[in-house]
């Protein structure tokens, strides 16, 4: 008996061969700051100490002390652990858009390690 085969449809053999286009790095250089979810704030890259596992050199975080996430994490930290530390929003990995948050101690802890963005010509309002 006869069955009718199926046929592939035919496909224009050029189409494949066309030149793959190549991710430009510019975009990774041009990417968007990331904000902080909680307070809107851009957040600022800054650099880890060596020991901490994270193999990403520059995390993101939040370090506006105004932050919700951060003003109502010490009095969650202190009514659950009695501890005097907080959390600050913190952008693990800016593109997988890991999050996870950065415990501090003390509003000014690991603004030391606070990375100025390069290259941007914006004039920062740190009066003194
Ligand atoms: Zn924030």
């Amino acid at each position: 008996m006869d069955q009718e085969q199926f046929t592939s449809p035919r496909r224009p053999v050029g189409a494949w061969g066309l030149p793959c286009l190549e991710e430009d790095d510019d975009m990774a250089r041009q990417a968007p700051i990331p904000v902080c979810p909680h307070c809107g704030t851009p957040l600022q890259a800054f650099t880890l100490p060596d020991n901490t596992g994270w193999q990403e050199a520059v995390q993101w975080a939040c370090f506006n002390d105004d932050c919700p996430y951060y003003r109502d994490g010490w009095e969650w930290m202190w009514s659950h652990y009695r501890v005097r530390s907080s959390y600050r929003y913190r952008l693990v990995n800016r593109e997988k858009n890991i999050a996870q948050p950065l415990a501090v101690w003390s509003p000014s802890a690991l603004r030391d390690r606070i990375v100025a963005a390069a290259g941007t010509g914006n004039g920062d309002p740190g009066g003194t």
